[in-house]
């Protein structure tokens, strides 16, 4: 274990139908014809990992003017960051005790546009950006043709990045953080395992948006699933690692077990 701190960014919140997240949530049948919609809260989070070896930040979160025509329309209509504009990467770093300039690695759970908004404020830097090979290649697929992903905005990462790339299934990125391959959500989804003193966190990200997708194994909707059988296969192997280490797992998106961790693991 490595005496390093995890702190939580709350990034603001996603309203979207739970039936994107949940397969099979609210679907008609012949005793409910006509199933009620409504829309669901989630949240997007970003972390700071304070490790001796360096502090990296986590994912960067939507880009402010997300609904302000940044995001394409259709798309924000289906999941709306109506909060985007209040939460500023650097403004809640700050609220955190951190500033840009701290930060001395940026991962990258994917490439999605909620995660990947803030990149922009390490263009031009030497901080080393890290993704997945397989997410790098399909994002630059999916915003640079009609196939893939729509979640994908050249915008957002076809920068002047630092990248480094992360391939094969596990990178040990310091001592004790490791980065994990979880394919599903998307091909190049990255979670991680930090064993800190007092317990292992385990980084599921967007393989798990909420609570019923890992200990009900219920598959995220057919809309944010790049792979059914990844997926399955992802999950397993998240919880092997929580069978042995009695992990404190973080999901993607879900906001109650966001708030449970009460804003990290700090000394
Ligand atoms: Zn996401």
């Amino acid at each position: 274990m490595v005496d390093a701190e995890v702190t939580l960014l709350d990034r603001g919140r996603v309203f979207a139908d739970r039936g994107y997240v949940v397969d099979g949530y609210s679907m008609a049948g012949q005793s409910n014809p006509s199933p009620d919609h409504e829309m669901a809260e989630f949240v997007v989070w970003n972390a700071v990992v304070d490790h001796p070896e360096g502090t990296v930040l986590w994912d960067t979160g939507s880009h402010p003017d997300a609904g302000d025509g940044y995001w394409p329309d259709p798309l924000y209509d289906a999941f709306a960051h109506v909060d985007a504009d209040e939460h500023r990467l650097e403004d809640d770093l700050d609220a955190a005790g951190y500033a840009l300039d701290d930060v001395d690695a940026v991962v990258m759970s994917h490439l999605h546009l909620d995660h990947a908004g803030g990149l922009t404020a390490f263009e031009g830097t030497d901080v080393p950006v890290y993704v997945h090979e397989d997410e790098l290649k399909f994002a630059y697929y999916s915003a640079k043709t009609t196939e893939g992903s729509i979640a994908y905005l050249a915008s957002d990462f076809d920068r002047d990045l630092n990248w480094e790339v992360v391939h094969g299934d596990s990178h040990y990125l310091a001592e004790d953080f490791e980065l994990l391959h979880l394919p599903g959500h998307t091909p190049g989804v990255l979670g991680a395992r930090i064993d800190l003193p007092g317990e292992t966190v385990l980084v599921a990200g967007d393989e798990c948006y909420v609570d019923a997708n890992y200990r009900e194994e219920v598959p995220l909707g057919p809309g944010l699933l790049w792979s059914e059988r990844a997926w399955f296969d992802s999950l397993q192997r998240l919880k092997d690692v929580e069978r042995r280490t009695g992990a404190d797992v973080l999901y993607g998106h879900d906001l109650e077990r966001f708030e449970s961790f009460g804003g990290g693991w700090n000394r």
